[in-house]
């Protein structure tokens, strides 16, 4: 297998470049290009030819390759399919919006928790995702952005050409990243301190595993927490989303109420708006009637909150359909009536499969 050299220390470059009769300050120049997420070889135009071949032959660049990289048709998302060493295949996007450029990374190659509304999930979970394959996927964020600085036509965060780097993370994509904590955890770290992302610019966002919020809690980082909550009662939970069998309405929202206090932030909820097709082909809703609405106002009431409302991004496999958007601002009206903070979420690159985990799993499928 080839050495992965984003993946070395400097002091493990040093001896990887010496060691093929080169001298030492190669490796402060390729060590540059590495941390500015090169993809390959041939773009270390400081490097000569020869090693640049030399080094195709025995390395790579990144812990993942890009398979895919598709671009909304507005220019602002850019989503990448990515292939590990192992073949295995993961997501990240990347969305150009007015505050900043935000990357949403996966934390598992698949995914576990079973959610029936889901694309990520239905092949299961293959593994966690290591610190450096995580991390990998903001660097190939960061290497688009920076190449986009030659291309007057890309969109720059708030209209800004100089707005080139990486402002802000969402553990957001395939997989649970609080089934994978410790290397979440390691991730964050790393991008705060090479990469200077500041805290309360990341988000992980989690189905409910209680001990990972506690986790979270232990570790004390003042990072956003958000809780895809879905349903407002149990018994419509656990019909969606098997964790709930585990862990309760009542647990999850303890633990995040105790994480968002210690920080004094926000907690987000994400809620996804589901239909399903009755026996005529219409679409009746399933978690996002008015009367459920009702119930999430009670349960919300007075916690430090925003709501993000999705509605549901078609997924082949899955038996829902997504409401009309009177149904969605008929429950959002519910909501801000109720003096709860809510807002519908935007859709980014629905021309491009936004529905988390159906770009990898369409291509299994090829
Ligand atoms: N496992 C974590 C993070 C990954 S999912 C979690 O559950 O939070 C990120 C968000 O996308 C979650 O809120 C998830 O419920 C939502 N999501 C999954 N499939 C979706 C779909 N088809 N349409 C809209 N949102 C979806």
């Amino acid at each position: 297998m080839k050495t992965v050299l984003s993946s070395l220390t400097d002091v493990e470059l040093q001896k990887f470049i010496m060691d093929l009769g080169e001298p030492k300050f190669r490796a402060a120049q390729i060590r540059d290009w590495l941390s500015r997420g090169a993809p390959d070889f041939s773009v270390m135009k400081n490097i000569p030819n020869t090693l640049r071949e030399k080094l195709d032959t025995v390395a790579q660049t990144l812990p993942v390759k890009i398979v895919k990289k598709l671009q909304s048709s507005d220019g602002e998302t850019t989503k990448f399919l990515l292939e590990l060493n192992d073949c295995e295949q993961i997501e990240c996007v990347l969305m150009r919006t007015t505050y900043g450029n935000s990357v949403c990374v996966s934390s598992q190659a698949g995914c576990a928790m079973g959610c029936k509304f889901c694309a990520s999930t239905l092949l299961g979970l293959k593994r966690n995702l290591t610190v450096d394959e995580i991390y990998s996927q903001i660097l190939v964020a960061q290497w688009e952005l920076r190449s986009a600085l030659s291309d007057d036509k890309q969109i720059h965060a708030n209209g800004d050409p100089n707005n080139n780097d990486v402002s802000h993370i969402v553990v957001m994509g395939t997989g649970e990243p609080l089934q994978n904590t410790e290397n979440v955890i390691g991730f964050i770290e790393r991008a705060n301190k090479d990469m200077n992302i500041g805290w309360r610019r990341i988000t992980v966002s989690t189905c409910g595993i209680v001990p990972g919020i506690y986790d979270l809690i232990k570790w004390g980082r003042p990072i956003n927490l958000a809780i895809s909550l879905h349903a407002p009662v149990d018994e419509l939970r656990s019909t969606i989303m098997p964790i709930n069998n585990k862990y309760k309405i009542a647990e999850v929202l303890q633990a995040a109420d105790e994480f968002t206090k210690l920080h004094n932030r926000q907690l987000m909820i994400e809620y996804i708006l589901l239909g399903k097709k009755d026996e005529n082909g219409e679409t009746v809703l399933y978690n996002c009637t008015p009367e459920y609405a009702e119930q999430l106002s009670k349960l919300l009431a007075g916690k430090n909150c925003m709501v993000n409302l999705i509605p549901w991004n078609a997924v082949d496999e899955r038996d829902f359909a997504s409401p009309s958007g009177n149904a969605v601002h008929r429950f959002q009206d519910i909501l801000i009536k109720n003096g709860i903070h809510c807002r519908i979420r935007r859709e980014r690159g629905t021309d491009i499969g936004s529905a988390c985990g159906q770009l990898r799993l369409n291509n299994k499928k090829d």
